[in-house]
């Protein structure tokens, strides 16, 4: 008997209906399109770097025919704002920028020689693909979190099997269009659709991994790939703190803060979660904060207009308004927004500024995903990096001060992989020269942006020929016979 296709409802963001369906890959599926890739891939990793470019170069063009009705699937997805509309752009500029590095960053990496140590033995080394690399990814940003390690492990000549978030598929299945008019392509990209247990699947078929997500299933995932003796990389979340010093320029500060906090909805990992302020400038720090955050618009009457959307996942609205409810229990202030908002089905918060906070709350504890923007006072630069610090995560930080030489003596006593000196959220000034790694629960693995990601994807193997006479053991003085 045929094995029944069991589906799964996709919920719209900004309805709150479910108008959308996938259907749910069987573990025999997942297996079935590993084993093409993994047989396929040998073909592609073959060809080397500069045809493989030929063919990616094609796929740009695809995705930039494309590009709007990508955006218009990831506005539908995620509830819509301006970042959507620009997702297909991203990813041309992604692929754009790796056709223009990957050349260059392989003929770094390999090296023909004599050995220094054995000097008759020549020595190639040489970097290998790995097979296939199975990328699981968020609902947050989904088109761009899916292909940030997606494209390198392509370049790199691996074949990558994809399980997208099942909250936003509508996406990946746009950008599969593209991905379909470039044959060569498709033989070696695909993707499967589904909750948890897929990306269990993925795993069980996969050579290296690339999880995005959050820490408990980022946890779940180190497990199962450890089981299988199998690297992955993990992305996970933050809980971002940025420093106010008391002779920064507080409109400045307030500007960049407020964007920081609340940029799509507060849904990006590298979102500032904490502030700390010096206690002098507090208060008017906090007045300036509230008074921008009060001008920022939903975008509930038309998706194109407005600065934030709704909620992407129902169930982070829950989230959200428990962290602000636990806040509010233990004494914190809520100054502006506070309460999540039911408009015609879709879930939305107003950026939401809270004072009185303090560490034992969740709120500056676990990461909140939503416009929230808990505010601190501290008295001198010990505590405001003691209180930074204060944290399991490690993702990025941010410093606004009254000089960059001031912020930045700061911002170098920071545990965190990226800080932003002077403005937040620039972790995109990063993209194609270096990128940082995670520090911890923020997650592992080398950089992903940058010539250091694509090294992930390749093992180095070592060709040693011997060009002078050989040993002989019964010759050997190295072990010490008749000495
Ligand atoms: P999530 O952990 O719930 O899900 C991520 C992906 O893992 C989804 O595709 C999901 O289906 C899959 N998954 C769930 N259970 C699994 C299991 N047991 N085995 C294998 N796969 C499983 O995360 P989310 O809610 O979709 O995304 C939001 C989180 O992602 C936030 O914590 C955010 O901070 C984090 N994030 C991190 C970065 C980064 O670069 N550090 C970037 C964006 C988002």
């Amino acid at each position: 008997m045929a094995s029944q296709t069991v589906t799964l409802d996709v919920r719209n963001p900004r309805t709150g209906q479910a108008d959308h369906t996938i259907s749910v890959s069987s573990r025999d599926e997942v297996a079935a399109k590993a084993a093409r890739l993994r047989e396929n891939q040998r073909v592609w990793e073959a060809m080397g770097v500069a045809e493989r470019c030929g063919i990616m170069a094609r796929w740009l063009g695809e995705v930039k025919k494309s590009a709007m009705a990508i955006g218009e699937a990831d506005a539908v997805d995620t509830g819509g704002c301006h970042t959507s509309y620009i997702q297909g752009f991203i990813t041309m500029g992604n692929i754009g920028g790796w056709l223009e590095d990957a050349p260059k960053a392989f003929a770094d990496l390999e090296w023909q020689g004599m050995s220094s140590s054995m000097p008759t033995v020549e020595v190639e080394s040489q970097v290998v693909a790995y097979p296939v690399t199975g990328v699981i990814s968020p609902w947050n940003a989904p088109l761009m979190l899916a292909l940030l390690d997606a494209i390198p492990a392509l370049f790199a000549g691996s074949a990558v099997l994809l399980k997208p978030s099942e909250v936003t598929p509508r996406v990946i299945e746009a950008l599969f269009e593209t991905v379909r008019a470039v044959p060569e392509l498709a033989a070696v990209f695909d993707y499967v659709t589904g909750p948890g247990d897929v990306g269990q699947a993925v795993i069980a078929q996969s050579d290296t991994i690339c999880f995005t997500g959050s820490v408990p299933t980022g946890r779940k995932v180190a497990v199962a790939c450890a089981e299988r003796l199998i690297p992955c990389n993990l992305e996970l979340g933050g809980k971002d703190p940025c420093i106010v010093t008391a002779s920064a320029d507080l409109e400045r500060a307030a500007t960049a803060v407020l964007r920081g906090a609340v940029y799509a909805t507060g849904q990006v990992c590298y979102s500032i979660e904490r502030v700390y302020v010096q206690e002098e400038v507090h208060d008017e720090f906090v007045a300036l904060l509230a008074e921008k955050a009060q001008e920022v618009r939903l975008n509930s009457d038309n998706p194109r207009a407005g600065h934030i959307g709704p909620f992407t996942f129902a169930p982070q609205a829950e989230i959200v308004q428990r962290h602000i409810a636990d806040a509010v229990a233990k004494g914190a202030t809520v100054v502006t927004g506070g309460e999540v908002e039911d408009i015609a089905g879709g879930l939305y918060l107003r950026p939401t500024v809270l004072t009185g906070v303090t560490h034992e709350m969740e709120i500056m504890q676990d990461e909140t995903f939503g416009p929230c923007i808990p505010v601190m006072s501290y008295g001198d630069e010990e505590e405001a990096i003691r209180l930074a610090n204060d944290t399991h995560f490690g993702l990025t930080a941010s410093v606004i001060a009254g000089s960059a030489e001031e912020a930045k003596a700061i911002g170098k006593r920071i545990n965190a992989g990226g800080i932003f000196l002077q403005d937040t959220f620039l972790t995109f000034a990063k993209l194609r020269t270096f990128g940082s790694d995670s520090f911890g629960w923020s997650g592992y693995g080398a950089p992903r942006i940058g010539p250091e990601s694509l090294r992930r994807f390749l093992r180095r193997k070592s060709l040693l020929t011997q060009t002078g006479p050989v040993a002989d053991i019964r010759n050997d003085h190295h072990l010490g016979e008749g000495k």
